[in-house]
């Protein structure tokens, strides 16, 4: 079946049997744990729209590879209309999840790897192309999910992979065999990975002589023997495990460490192996693919923190507020400026020898400059907006208690024939929105620093075409 749909996608990952921990103890049963499933549903999104009569048309279409109906998450786009239709679906799952349905990442590795890889081949003769369609083939025929494992621990910053005293804080080839390679390391910060059915790593920086071990790119399935998921903390996360004062618990985002304790990788799995001069190569396309993305995903949660902003006012009683409605607009005009960068990267982008389209990296990288100011500040205008009680709602545990709970309702009324549960219900959506940590730094963080986006603008900018335009105008040759 190359659509799955959210059962069908809920049982391919009971098939998986992941080393996971958390809190200190092994998870045995992923799928129904509290605190994963939240992030599960929120792919699980990917699946349910994609098969629903509302979102089918623009969540599936035909590949190119395989001649069959898939999910878009599993295509490098193949013409601006793909890359267009990236950005609105990610916009439409951010409508829908209210926070990073975490399968961008494995296709923005993808669509990087559709590109790299055919450009190798073409400089060295290897046949890293081939295996990479057949791999792309295997996720189109299955309708998998791919977690992106890029971000290295990287240990001292100063020192690049070869010259760290532990050899093994970026990950690296520590053996070559007749049918694969062995790798070691770990990747930090890695969104939805207990998600997905495969784990595809990139190198995470440009890499340079001395760095070959640690110039490689493979996938593998997420329950590979050796890989080890622990999951990080998060704020809200004990809630979700204790099921109470959720909010917007059905939908949620963890992002563990997953350390690569001695993996084999057969050969068929690996897309690079020592190509130092790629490396720089496969993470500007990563990243600037991924910075496309972010634009169409947090778009659509500014959406709703707008929504939310809204029916804040409507609740307390300050819908027709002046300096309420002029931060509303704030809001709206963020949202539309990462939209509109993204979308715009989209129809600027043009096609690579592989066949795969590439978007304008200084347009998709202008977005992420916006998304790292503009999400904080959304947040800010978001808890401006809905009050103090953002900070310190009692549990609903108080508002079920007989002998404080009435006291509370009757103190917590708002806007006349308001009733106080959607009060309260919003507020607790408006408190996830604003302080699910691993959403929010992701904003920042997410797809590289901030630092990292403005060296893409500088790298890639025509500077000396701005030049000239300004000397032509002072009139000097
Ligand atoms: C919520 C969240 C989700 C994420 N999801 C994923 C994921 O799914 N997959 C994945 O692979 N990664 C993921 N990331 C990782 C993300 O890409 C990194 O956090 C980001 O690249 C920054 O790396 P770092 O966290 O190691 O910080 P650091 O690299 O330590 O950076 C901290 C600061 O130091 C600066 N800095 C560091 N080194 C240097 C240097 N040599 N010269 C100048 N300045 C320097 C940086 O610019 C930054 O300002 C995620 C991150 C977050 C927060």
């Amino acid at each position: 079946m190359a659509v799955k749909t959210f059962p069908e996608y809920i049982e391919s990952l009971r098939k998986l049997k992941p080393t996971a921990y958390m809190f200190g103890e092994r998870i045995e049963n992923v799928v129904d744990n509290p605190r994963i499933r939240g992030g599960i549903n929120a792919t699980g999104a990917t699946y349910e729209l994609a098969s629903s009569k509302a979102h089918g048309n623009l969540l599936t279409t035909i590949s190119p590879f395989t001649g069959e109906v898939i999910n878009r998450f599993t295509l490098p786009p193949q013409s601006v209309e793909d890359l267009v239709a990236r950005v609105k679906i990610n916009r439409l799952l951010g409508n829908y999840v209210g926070t990073c349905h975490q399968r961008c990442t494995g296709l923005d590795c993808m669509s990087a790897l559709s590109i790299v890889t055919f450009d190798m081949d073409k400089k060295h003769g290897t046949k890293y192309y081939e295996r990479f369609i057949d791999f792309l083939k295997y996720m189109q025929k299955n309708d998998f999910t791919a977690n992106a494992s890029i971000t290295d621990v990287k240990g001292d910053r100063s020192l690049n992979p070869h010259e760290q005293p532990d050899k093994d804080l970026y990950l690296r080839i520590v053996e070559k065999q007749k049918d694969g390679i062995i790798v070691r390391g770990a990747k930090v910060h890695q969104t939805g990975s207990l998600s997905s059915h495969e784990l595809i790593v990139l190198p995470t920086r440009a890499m340079g002589p001395g760095d070959e071990d640690y110039s490689v790119a493979f996938a593998v399935p997420s329950d590979t023997r050796g890989v080890i998921h622990v999951v990080g903390r998060n704020t809200l996360d004990t809630r979700e495990m204790e099921g109470v004062d959720c909010g917007n618990m059905r939908y949620s985002k963890y992002c563990p460490t997953v350390i690569y304790d001695d993996v084999y990788v057969p050969w068929e799995r690996v897309f690079m192996c020592g190509e130092t001069e790629f490396t720089g190569e496969i993470v500007n396309r990563f990243s600037a693919f991924h910075r496309q993305s972010h634009g169409g995903c947090k778009s659509g949660k500014i959406d709703v923190m707008t929504g939310a902003a809204l029916a804040m006012m409507d609740y307390n009683g300050s819908a027709k507020v002046t300096h309420l409605r002029e931060k509303v607009v704030d809001m709206i005009h963020k949202a539309e400026t990462l939209y509109g960068c993204s979308l715009a990267a989209s129809y600027e982008g043009k096609k690579e020898p592989s066949g795969t389209y590439f978007i304008n990296s200084v347009l998709a990288n202008a977005s992420k400059i916006h998304e790292g100011r503009d999400m904080a500040e959304c947040i800010r205008l978001l808890i401006d907006i809905a009050g103090g009680y953002v900070a310190d709602l009692p549990s609903d545990r108080d508002f079920a208690n007989p002998e404080v709970g009435g006291l509370l309702k009757k103190y917590m009324q708002g806007a006349a024939g308001v009733p106080v549960e959607s009060r309260v219900r919003m507020l607790r959506l408006v408190e996830k929105l604003a302080m699910e940590s691993a959403d929010t730094i992701s904003d920042l963080h997410g797809g590289g620093s901030p630092q990292a986006h403005r060296l893409t603008i500088l790298r890639e900018s025509n500077l000396n075409a701005r030049k000239n335009c300004a000397k032509r105008l002072a009139g000097i040759e």
